[in-house]
């Protein structure tokens, strides 16, 4: 079943993504090479209870931190660990909050220190397709017309968009009906209304869409080991367009 929200609903859906918003930006003032992905997981976790709330995805399903922390060839859902981020990787912070019995969802790929070009450009693609994505969230629209926005854009810059995961919809729950692909056909899947509120999140590899699972039974990384990056916005489908209730505007204002 797909819910209709509120506008008391979106309100707190939109508190809980500004919190995530800003603990992402606050993550993002200490990327810096030499910082473990723990300690970056630790300052999320302070920010978080600080502002009220709860980490969302500690103890979700089994996940035993605050952020999933995804390096280089990790796409989604990597553990933080001892790992020190070093000059050149790009890396992939999720981070979710629960406050006022609602969820907030977002994540944003980082560059540590300077970056090549070519992973410049996937992280910028992968951003300017979210946006794409996010355009086609529109009252009367469908599921599809998000997946195929994101997926013809990538795929025309050689890129590859991963199958395994999706977007969602974000509520009383982190994950609610609708999945939302980030590739799909237009006109096709579940009609968007107005009030539903999703998270678009593409997952972008720079070489083959093939993943694997890690080990430990979460993270998922490129077949392939080249680099994958991750954006993810919560959007609240309104007329006359849609309204983005996370932002990174927080991060990026920190990165002029
Ligand atoms: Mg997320
Ligand atoms: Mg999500």
């Amino acid at each position: 079943m797909i819910k209709l929200r509120t506008e008391e609903e979106i309100s707190l859906l939109r508190e809980n993504a500004q919190m995530v918003s800003k603990t992402l930006a606050e993550v993002g003032r200490h990327i810096a090479p030499g910082i473990t992905t723990k300690e970056l997981d630790v300052i999320a976790e302070k920010y978080i209870r600080g502002m009220g709330a709860e980490p969302g995805f500690l103890g979700y399903g089994g996940f035993p931190y605050t952020l999933c922390i995804s390096v280089n060839d990790t796409v989604v859902h990597g553990f933080p660990s001892d790992y020190k981020l070093k000059e050149g990787d790009i890396v992939s912070v999720d981070c979710g909050t629960r406050y006022r019995g609602y969820y907030g969802d977002s994540a944003y790929t980082f560059a540590v220190g300077r970056i090549s070009e070519e992973d410049r450009a996937l992280l910028e693609a992968t951003k300017t397709s979210l946006y794409r994505g996010i355009g086609k969230a529109v009252p009367g629209g469908r599921v599809g017309d998000i997946g195929d926005a994101v997926q013809s854009y990538v795929e025309s810059l050689g890129y590859s968009v991963v199958r395994e995961l999706v977007g969602h919809g974000i509520g009383a729950n982190m994950h609610e009906s609708p999945e939302v692909p980030n590739y799909g056909r237009k006109g096709h899947g579940v009609k968007l209304r107005e009030g539903m509120v999703i998270c678009i999140e593409p997952m972008v590899n720079a070489g083959v869409k093939d993943v694997y699972l890690a080990d430990n039974g979460w993270g998922v990384l490129t077949a392939d080991g080249r680099k994958s990056a991750h954006f993810e916005l919560t959007v609240a489908i309104r007329r006359p367009v849609p309204e983005v209730l996370s932002t990174f505007e927080y991060i990026e204002k920190n990165q002029q």
